[in-house]
């Protein structure tokens, strides 16, 4: 995030809007716009030249009044606390909006994993879950992986932590690999979800994926789910961008007749960039990154980056547009916001659309401690279930307050964390 924005005042600033429409009691407001619990610490780690290095962690928990907290552990070199207060709160908005049982939390260490040996990268992990682990737990607080963590990461976390408690508890954390405690479908899970929800804003405007167009912003974990789903219902996808890390730009490779997925796949890597000759010798249009925004379709689906739908490219938008269904997180601006408002194009947020991911890790965590996994068809049918009475709860109070469909998520998630802390008589 860029220097000078502090992302924590920007969170409590939606929260203190809302806070206000809902009428919150001074205390509810009070206690829900600061975290709950902040650990701050020390990792020390024997680098593999012999030195000491002393890297900063945090973990912070928002909120655990609807239960345990959860989110993830971000590794970045410019990982502040602000940020890792307003990712916590943003997690207990979203698994309140898609109703989860679950709080909000976030961690971090400040670091840069492109600079560390997996040997130096273990003992971070390790050193972590020391720091923090009287504090965690299936029943307190579930980490997951995020920015620049990965499944391996939440294995040696996991390890250490039952190495301390001296049994097996593998709903400590989420992400794992599939056959070491991880969820089938979590791969699939926040793509699919977020066309769940479009599903069914499509359906309450009278229309049908079957015949409809999408053009998306990138082409990783949840573009290519988002994607696949939706041609499974009989969509097309007319374009889809990506970063070019040889060129250093983006690009959008269009389609009009629809991509063949299968074949876009074939040429991309894993960091989601596609081979440019072989898209262009198979008759892809090669156009500027930003086309993707301007190209003429039914839904549009940011699932790249923030601050892509903004002032200058939302005038681009084709007026076929019907839907706009946020992938990625806070890829709209508030100016954009006003205009998307004015247009009258259905929007679904980020923290409702793209919320299969931790609902996902959600049932992870429900079969770890079950000790029974899942077929991948129960998990997928869960989360369709979850997803979509989700997204209506949102629509129907959009639809009967005439509000826009992010205050309303808005509305629903922070009523629901403030009638807990009511009602358990914190405040
Ligand atoms: P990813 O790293 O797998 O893919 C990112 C894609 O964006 C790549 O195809 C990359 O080439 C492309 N990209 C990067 N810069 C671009 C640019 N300037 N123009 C066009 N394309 C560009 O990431 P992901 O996991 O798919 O996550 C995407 C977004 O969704 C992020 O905002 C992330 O926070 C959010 N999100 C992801 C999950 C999840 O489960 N993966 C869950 C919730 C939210």
């Amino acid at each position: 995030m860029s220097k000078g924005f502090d992302a924590f005042k920007m969170a409590q600033g939606q929260f203190d809007q809302v806070a206000e429409t809902l009428d919150l009691d001074a205390g509810v407001r009070a206690f829900l716009r600061e975290p709950m619990r902040e650990y701050h610490f020390t990792i020390p780690v024997h680098m593999d030249d012999g030195s000491v290095e002393v890297f900063r962690g945090f973990r912070v928990q928002h909120s655990d009044v609807r239960g345990p907290c959860k989110g993830g552990i971000r590794f970045h070199p410019d990982e502040t606390i602000s940020t890792v207060k307003a990712l916590a709160t943003w997690m207990t908005w979203k698994c309140a909006v898609v109703d989860i049982p679950l709080g909000g939390g976030k961690g971090g260490v400040i670091c840069d994993p492109h600079e560390l040996s997996m040997r130096e990268q273990e003992q971070i992990c390790r050193g972590w879950i020391r720091n923090v682990w009287k504090n965690i737990g299936p029943v307190q607080d579930i980490p997951a992986p995020d920015v620049m963590t990965t499944p391996q990461h939440m294995l040696w976390m996991m390890d250490e932590y039952e190495t301390l408690m001296g049994g097996k508890y593998p709903g400590v954390i989420t992400g794992k690999p599939v056959g070491s405690g991880g969820s089938l479908g979590r791969t699939e899970a926040t793509g699919y979800g977020a066309i769940y929800t479009v599903r069914e804003a499509l359906k309450r405007l009278g229309f049908e994926i079957k015949g409809a167009t999408m053009a998306c912003q990138g082409f990783g974990n949840v573009t290519q789910y988002a994607a696949d789903l939706f041609i499974q219902y009989g969509g097309k996808v007319v374009c889809i961008s990506c970063w070019d890390q040889k060129d250093m730009k983006a690009y959008t490779y269009r389609k009009m007749d629809g991509i063949d997925l299968e074949f876009i796949m074939s040429i991309t890597d894993r960091f989601g960039t596609l081979d440019a000759d072989k898209a262009i010798a198979a008759g892809y249009e090669q156009l500027p990154g930003d086309a993707w925004i301007g190209t003429e379709a039914d839904v549009l689906l940011p699932g790249a980056l923030e601050n892509q739908v903004n002032a200058d490219t939302i005038n681009n938008i084709h007026p076929r547009v019907k839907v706009i269904a946020e992938g990625a997180n806070g890829p709209t601006t508030p100016e954009a916001d006003a205009v998307i408002k004015e247009k009258g194009i259905f929007m679904i947020p980020d923290f409702l659309c793209n919320a299969g991911g931790v609902t996902c890790s959600y049932f992870e965590q429900v079969q770890n401690n079950m000790n029974y996994y899942w077929e991948k068809d129960e998990v997928l049918s869960k989360l369709d279930t979850k997803m979509t009475t989700a997204f209506h709860a949102v629509a129907d109070l959009a639809e009967s307050q005439s509000v826009y469909m992010r205050d309303a998520a808005y509305m629903i998630a922070i009523d629901r964390v403030a009638n807990a802390a009511t009602l358990r008589g914190l405040v």
